[in-house]
């Protein structure tokens, strides 16, 4: 009840390096079609790069909205293979992924790199989606809050309005593994970090929505969702196909 008023559900399906124009428009016809929206839920896909724009037409009139899946810590200039958070605004984006799992350890991304795109995406007006999680090993050390912790500070130094942030707490080792958190082992850290937040920035953080991902389906969804502090999903896999993303989405909360 208390989420319902006070947090919407998201639902963001995260499409990673997959799907040409053609698939993707298809993927965002069917979402479309799936879902007429709601009062208690948003929902957002994030298509490759080369698809935004014509994932944006293919979704005008619905209530889906549309997200990159990175972007630039620079307005514009010679930074060969990037892309602007003006473009992404441009090309119709209202939210971006920042600080993807794959994109800090594939791509060295650092916590001062994160908040640099955290920052400017906010003033670009684009909302940031912020995907903080520790790895397998790091769980079994004990130090998961430790490592979330030192994420979220890092990614929201110097913030000053929580209003437009969503974090996403995505545990490395339940990323496209199939092997999904426990509803409780999931809370325990989404409560830590609303805890942190309330520290930091007060009572801002009863309104933050903390989504999970981690090998999240329509089968276990509901588990999760209905947890005090899970406030939506970032789905991988599952958003791929219309079946497996409209099915969590119908569990939405
Ligand atoms: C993700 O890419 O953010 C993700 C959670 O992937 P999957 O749902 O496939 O685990």
């Amino acid at each position: 009840m208390r989420r319902i008023l006070m947090r919407k559900w998201i639902v963001a399906g995260n499409w990673k390096m997959h799907n040409t124009i053609a698939e993707s428009i298809a993927l965002a016809r069917a979402i479309k079609e799936g879902f007429s929206g709601s009062a208690n839920g948003e929902v957002v896909v994030a298509p490759p790069f080369t698809a935004l724009s014509a994932v944006g037409d293919a979704l005008k009139g619905s209530a889906v909205r549309l997200a990159a899946q990175n972007m630039y810590s620079e307005d514009k200039g010679a930074f060969t293979g990037e892309i602007s958070p003006v473009m992404l605004k441009d090309a119709g984006c209202a939210c971006v992924i920042i600080g993807h799992s794959e994109r800090r350890k594939f791509f060295s991304e650092t916590d001062d790199g994160v908040n640099a795109k955290v920052k400017k995406a906010l003033a670009a007006g684009l909302k940031p989606i912020v995907c903080v999680g520790e790895t397998d090993e790091e769980r079994v050390q004990g130090v998961t809050q430790s490592v979330v912790g030192r994420q979220v500070r890092g990614a929201l130094a110097g913030v000053e309005k929580l209003d437009d942030v969503v974090i996403a707490y995505e545990p490395v080792w339940a990323i496209g593994t199939g092997k999904v958190a426990t509803s409780a082992q999931a809370e325990e850290v989404h409560a830590f970090v609303r805890g942190l937040i309330r520290e930091l920035f007060g009572a801002a953080a009863e309104e933050l929505r903390i989504l999970y991902g981690g090998s999240v389906t329509k089968d276990n969804v509901a588990e999760l969702a209905a947890m005090e502090d899970i406030d939506g999903a970032l789905v991988g896999g599952a958003s791929l196909k219309p079946d497996g993303f409209l099915g969590i989405i119908a569990k939405m909360p």
